[in-house]
């Protein structure tokens, strides 16, 4: 008998978001992540949980519906890592009319079957504060609803979700080789170390590395049926003061937005450019951070440049062409292709997909399956991840419950512990009754309890995972400050795990 039934190769959302399900469902799973989870695309996302009002546009109907109804199924599974957010369109009929926009938001309305998120209304930005940070010349806006997530920590949290159900997870574990008879054996490099497992099933849930995996892993012949597509974000210090996003409509006919982000920054993005070559190369250039300055400045009063920039990331999409269509018409949609021969262990692999609609996904791939395993029914729709265990509306309640149980905790640092952990924040901070309990600090709020629980309980290896995956406390640390967490890090990890 296989090992496993399943093997998923790729710790993105997808196939954390596999694993968990097919965990959930009582299969045998191994999740392989070659580096750490949500080091590919996961988490250089625009962190968006939205049906997309610009692929109505496109007319991606089936998927701007999936998603849009996502975005409440997710927000009750994760209320500390999903908030709702309002987006400010201002009104600019030189890109397009008031009309269009408007039927456009009433539809995305209609069709997102929301029960908890705010309709959209009307602005007049010369009386709403949301007109305050705008150049003079926009009057009106419209706003609407949406959702924002910690992309690399739904990852985690779907990773972790599996191996609580039973899932064996393997991070820093590349997949050399796999070769397919009646059942797959699949050749794994943990940092030098080879071992082989075997599986019934294999997925290839690699994302942009997709084709590379298919013709150097599993010697395929080249299939051609992945576009990729580069993506940029930049960080600045904060632009204004409320709490809602912008999305503004730029000349080339797409739209950039500002979104709030982690209190003290705000996010702007995306850029969209053709992209060949290794994923993991992928790096903003100047001409997209001065693209996105840019598109800013024509509509804030503040103006930014390449200089006011704290952190920037780019990430690789992933698009399934299906042959049909011109590379720019592309869509967002995903495409699941199960490759099954008499006598021949099957073969899933996942094309294109969002953060989004990662849980629909999964229900779909294990949905493919059902031949393989019968009786196995869906049941991630009404569950929740791991501390997410709460009302979509108890975030508030929960941070006040955790600074009356640790009272020594800032009002800032309790909240940043519930958005990561949730009602776990109790196993991060145990009985703790001082500050001085939770060890040494490193920076900003960061402690050795927190740290120790990422290592134990989150697969963290480097400070790197602590500082940009679990958390984004890197836009908070000096280099010194990283090279001392660093340090801890390794001398904890060779201390094997802590009692
Ligand atoms: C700029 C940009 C903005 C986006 N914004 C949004 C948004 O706002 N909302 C939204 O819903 N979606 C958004 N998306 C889409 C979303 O980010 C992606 O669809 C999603 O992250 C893809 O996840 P994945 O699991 O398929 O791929 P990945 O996250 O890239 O995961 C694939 C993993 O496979 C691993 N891997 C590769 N080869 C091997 C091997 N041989 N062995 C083991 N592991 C291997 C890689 O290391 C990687 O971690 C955006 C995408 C981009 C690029």
């Amino acid at each position: 008998m296989a090992d496993f039934d399943l093997a998923v190769i790729g710790g993105g959302i997808n196939g954390a978001g596999i694993a968990r399900d097919a965990a959930g469902r009582g299969l045998r799973v191994v999740l392989i992540e070659q580096n750490d989870f949500a080091s590919g695309t996961s988490s250089a996302s625009s962190k968006l949980i939205h049906g997309g009002l610009r692929y109505l546009e496109h007319g991606e109907f089936r998927l701007v519906r999936e998603a849009l109804r996502e975005r409440e199924v997710l927000l009750r599974a994760a209320p500390h890592l999903i908030t709702p957010i309002r987006f400010v369109l201002p009104i600019n009929e030189a890109r397009r009319s008031a009309t269009l926009l408007r039927l456009g938001l009433l539809l995305y309305d209609w069709i997102g079957r929301r029960k908890i998120l705010p309709p959209t209304r009307e602005l007049d930005l010369v009386t709403d504060e949301a007109g305050l940070p705008l150049k003079a010349r926009f009057h009106h806006a419209f706003e609407y609803s949406d959702c924002f997530a910690d992309d690399a920590r739904l990852v985690v949290l779907n990773a972790l979700d599996a191996s609580e159900r039973g899932a064996v997870i393997r991070t820093r574990t590349r997949c050399v080789r796999a070769d397919r008879t009646d059942e797959w054996r699949i050749v794994l490099n943990a940092r030098g170390q080879r071992d082989v497992v075997t599986a019934r099933i294999l997925i290839n849930a690699t994302g942009a590395w997709n084709e590379l995996f298919a013709e150097i892993v599993l010697r395929q012949r080249p299939r051609r049926r992945l576009r990729l597509d580069k993506g940029s974000h930049i960080v600045v210090r904060r632009l204004y003061n409320h709490d809602r996003a912008y999305i503004f409509q730029v000349a080339d006919g797409r739209v950039v937005f500002t979104i709030p982000f982690e209190g003290d920054f705000t996010l702007i993005g995306t850029t969209d450019q053709a992209f060949t070559g290794d994923p993991t190369a992928a790096l903003p250039t100047g001409d997209e951070i001065n693209y996105l300055c840019g598109s800013v400045n024509e509509y804030l009063r503040t103006e930014i440049g390449a200089v006011d920039m704290v952190w920037a990331f780019a990430g690789v999409r992933s698009l399934y062409d299906d042959g049909a269509r011109k590379a720019q018409d592309l869509g967002r949609d995903y495409a699941l292709i199960l490759e099954e021969r008499h006598g021949e262990a099957p073969l899933l692999t996942v094309y294109g997909g969002k953060i989004t609609t990662y849980r629909r996904l999964a229900e779909q791939a294990l949905s493919r399956l059902t031949h393989f395993f019968p009786r196995l029914r869906p049941w991630t729709a009404q569950s929740h991840l791991p501390g997410g265990d709460f009302g979509y509306d108890g975030l508030e309640a929960l941070v006040e419950r955790t600074e009356r149980t640790w009272p020594f905790l800032t009002a800032e640092h309790a909240r940043r512990l519930v958005r990561a952990y949730g009602t776990r924040v109790e196993r991060v901070l145990e009985r703790a009754t001082r500050i001085d309990d939770l060890g040494a600090r490193f920076g900003a709020d960061l402690t050795a309890a927190e740290v120790h629980y990422l290592m134990r309980k989150e697969w963290a290896q480097t400070a790197e995972d602590v500082l940009w995956r679990r958390s984004k406390l890197g836009l908070r640390f000096s280099p010194a400050q990283t090279a001392l967490l660093d340090r801890f890090m390794t001398s904890a990890a060779s201390s094997g795990p802590r009692p």
